[in-house]
């Protein structure tokens, strides 16, 4: 998997991507928050060598979407001495049984994708057992493009579920909205939809809970899309293929990919791990 001159291209790649994103960020519409988007590199699938090269190459913050790919790169001996400052981003589907371990790993930085009361809470008495000294971030996953693949909450529950949050949650510190939206979106039509409802729940969660849209930050733009949705008012962007190449995913018996549904194409995974 890794070869010669990987390293290279992998800081050309976060050159390029930064650039870009510095681009579009000058691009944004007046009277969005001007805060500097944050770039997460999307590791899944890529081993822990591509990780340290990033790090090498300034990469601070990574994001994987499978609970157990995630442990394996966040206690990786060679990663835990080369990237002492290194921040996870989890933004898989987050299945309750995997709570315990997610919660222990070091260098969590931010769950992106929380989508429910129930599992809010359960993260929270997680945290909190942990005794951390800090809060864990999360943000609150919705499903735009009401896609039935696609994990997240309903818009409708949105509200709800960050108020849930900041009242009962002690151990979690809500940091923002995320989502993923449909793939393949033609801008010749016009700005993303998804996109645009991810902006309207965020002034709808801050005019009901009285919050400055600063507080809140939107999660939402992947390779394919990063530029359009930082123009539109994204603060944190999940690229993956763009820095580290196409992710290769293994074949069935019968040579079709194993994995049908965006969602899992995304890397979850889950049918098979359930
Ligand atoms: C894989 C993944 C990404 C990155 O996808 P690319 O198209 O490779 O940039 C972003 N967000 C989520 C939730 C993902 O699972």
């Amino acid at each position: 998997m890794w070869r010669a001159g990987m390293s290279e291209e992998i800081g050309r790649a976060l050159v390029c991507v930064r650039e870009k994103v510095q681009n579009a960020a000058a691009k944004r519409a007046q009277g969005l928050p001007a805060v500097q988007p944050r770039l997460v590199a999307v590791s899944k699938t890529k081993p822990a060598d591509v990780v340290i090269e990033a790090y090498k190459h300034g990469q601070r913050y990574f994001g994987e979407n499978y609970v157990q790919e995630l442990l394996e790169k966040a206690t990786n001996a060679n990663i835990l001495s080369s990237c002492p400052d290194i921040k996870w981003h989890f933004i898989g589907h987050l299945q309750k049984h995997h709570i315990n371990k997610l919660v222990a790993l070091p260098n969590l930085y931010i769950l992106e994708t929380v989508d429910s009361v129930k599992l809010a809470d359960k993260v929270n008495a997680s945290w909190q057992k942990k005794g951390s000294t800090e809060k864990l971030k999360v943000m609150v996953q919705v499903n735009t493009s009401s896609e039935e693949s696609k994990h997240g909450l309903s818009p409708s529950g949105t509200v709800d579920l960050v108020k849930h949050i900041k009242e009962k949650c002690p151990g979690l510190e809500f940091v923002g909205l995320m989502t993923i939206g449909s793939f393949g979106y033609d801008l010749g039509q016009g700005p993303n939809p998804d996109f645009q409802l991810l902006l309207r729940q965020r002034e709808e969660v801050c005019e009901k809970l009285g919050l400055p849209v600063e507080a809140v930050e939107l999660s939402m733009g992947m390779s394919s899309d990063f530029e359009h949705a930082i123009e539109v008012g994204s603060t944190n962007v999940r690229i993956g293929s763009t820095i580290f190449g196409e992710r290769v995913y293994a074949k069935s018996a019968k040579g079709e990919a194993n994995v049908t549904n965006t969602e899992e194409k995304l890397g979850s995974l889950s049918v098979q791990e359930q």
